[in-house]
């Protein structure tokens, strides 16, 4: 036996999220002053990404409706699937193999919850589900209702079709009505 040497694997020196996010020109810990976390930790969390830090970067695309157990429900700006939401994790992970089987159950169990409240607020015919992270990779997944005849019904749905938008009275109707069926 021997002449093996363990060492510890080091984490990748340029991480996807990473290279991607550098592209980012605004990096927000440098107007808050705030330290980044972004691994090591309890806590991850990523500078540059929306569902870390909420605010501006969120509001892109999605409003936060609530915190569920391990993640935060999102509702997604683009509403031509109308209920269109996302579950994302609460740590910045990349992978549905980086949290432990309890916490994987957990944000399943979130993701249904959510579910529930679209076919419960929505009927939609057919609610799909898309968990990607090309651009940003923060484990999260989007909740799209379908409806027979309208958009996309068939298909496979975009990630943003960029073709609905709705007002702010719109939203806060919308996700009363979310909130009222979680
Ligand atoms: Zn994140």
């Amino acid at each position: 036996m021997g002449g093996f040497l363990i060492t510890r694997q080091t984490p990748r020196a340029q991480p996807a999220w990473n290279a991607s996010a550098s592209k980012n020109v605004v990096r927000r810990d440098q107007h808050s002053g705030e330290t980044p976390k972004i691994s090591g930790g309890m806590e991850m969390k990523d500078v540059n990404c929306g569902y870390c830090q909420g605010g501006e970067l969120l509001a892109k695309f999605g409003i936060k409706i609530c915190d569920l157990d391990v993640s935060q429900l999102i509702l997604f700006k683009e509403q031509s699937k109308p209920g269109r939401c996302i579950v994302a994790y609460k740590d910045h992970v990349s992978e549905i193999v980086n949290i432990s089987d309890e916490e994987r159950n957990r944000f399943f169990a979130d993701v249904t919850r959510a579910a529930r409240a679209i076919h419960a607020a929505f009927a939609p015919d057919k609610l799909n589900y898309g968990a990607y992270g090309d651009t940003g990779c923060h484990l999260h997944m989007h909740l799209v209702p379908k409806y027979k005849g309208q958009d996309e019904w068939g298909g496979v749905f975009q990630m943003n079709p960029d073709k609905k938008y709705l007002s702010e009275a719109e939203y806060e109707e919308m996700i009363e009505k979310i909130r009222k069926c979680l």
